[in-house]
């Protein structure tokens, strides 16, 4: 099968420049987009909804025009291994899912998958031998319509910016009287202060 316009080979060989490695979750994620896209109108402008943080993001991201920077993807986590395409004014599209309930006939991918085999133990050559034989038929596929408050064109709403008190940066000021950094959210401590990044 193809992976979008590639042959499953060159998608191997986009996913080791992109992602760093072949990760199994890169191969799901091509194969879906690739069932979700050839279930949308042609010429359909999707958002994707992805229900994982991990690698499915990123296969989103090496064969879409939707990336998390520009918004046409979102990640919200449901701790599922799926996708949606939608259509980003309706809400109509496709939901593709890795469906644990086919993977009978692929022990190499359900070790992985199910997390049944420690990572050492799974054997990535088989898992890759197993999803190209597999291609589509261990996802399931729904029609599904994105709730109104996850359509991302819908709410162009930008709120006004901000000088906070305490740190003197710019943030958006929907989100308090101080920056969230310094209501101690900060992921980071300071470890040296000053200097132009110029300089
Ligand atoms: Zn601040």
């Amino acid at each position: 099968m193809k992976i979008g316009t590639h042959s499953f080979e060159e998608y191997l060989d986009r996913v080791q420049a992109f992602h760093g490695s072949v990760a199994p979750g890169m191969l799901a994620g091509g194969i879906m987009v690739t069932i979700a896209r050839e279930r949308l109108p042609e010429g359909e402008i999707f958002d994707v909804i992805s229900e994982s943080g991990h690698c499915l993001p990123d296969a989103v991201q090496l064969l879409t025009p939707c990336t998390i920077g520009n918004g046409w993807l979102r990640i919200v986590n449901t701790g599922r291994y799926a996708l949606i395409l939608y259509n980003k004014y309706t809400g109509f599209g496709v939901r593709v899912y890795l469906d644990a309930q086919k993977l009978a006939g692929f022990p190499a991918v359900r070790g992985w998958f199910l997390r049944e085999l420690p990572k050492p133990e799974q054997d990535l050559d088989a898992i890759v031998q197993e999803f190209r034989s597999a291609g589509p038929d261990i996802f399931g596929v729904q029609k599904v319509r994105v709730k109104p408050e996850h359509i991302q064109g819908l709410k162009k709403v930008h709120a006004a910016i901000a000088i906070c008190p305490v740190c003197k940066e710019a943030y958006t000021s929907d989100l308090g009287d101080t920056c969230p950094a310094c209501r101690g959210t900060a992921p980071f401590l300071v470890v040296q202060d000053g200097g132009a990044a110029g300089s």
